[in-house]
């Protein structure tokens, strides 16, 4: 994990030096997120359905996946909150919630 830290936080060095705003840098990371998202929905549609319009593009779900946590992991460096410990903090939660321990 420390290695994608790595990448993530060289990405996102690489991009806080077009000095936007973080109020826009956050608002064009939401809508890129919401992008791979759909990107995701579009390559599980063709895995499943072969009635899909794109069955002949080649997707990657697996591809697709990474994007959205890459996305997910630009959008969480430099909060407040360290989101590997937030992403602890729920896990114990849902695993507590369906009696797992
Ligand atoms: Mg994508």
């Amino acid at each position: 994990m420390d290695e994608v830290l790595r990448k993530i936080n060289l990405l996102n060095s690489h991009f806080r030096k077009l000095e936007k705003p973080e109020h826009v840098r956050l608002l064009e990371r939401i809508t890129k997120l919401n992008e791979e998202v759909g990107e995701l929905c579009e390559a599980a549609l063709v895995e499943v359905d072969d009635n899909q319009r794109k069955k002949d593009k080649k997707t990657d779900f697996d591809s697709e996946l990474a994007d959205v946590l890459i996305v997910t992991l630009m959008l969480s460096t430099g909060r407040e909150k360290n989101i590997l410990e937030t992403v602890k903090t729920t896990l114990d939660k849902n695993i507590q919630r369906h009696n797992l321990i």
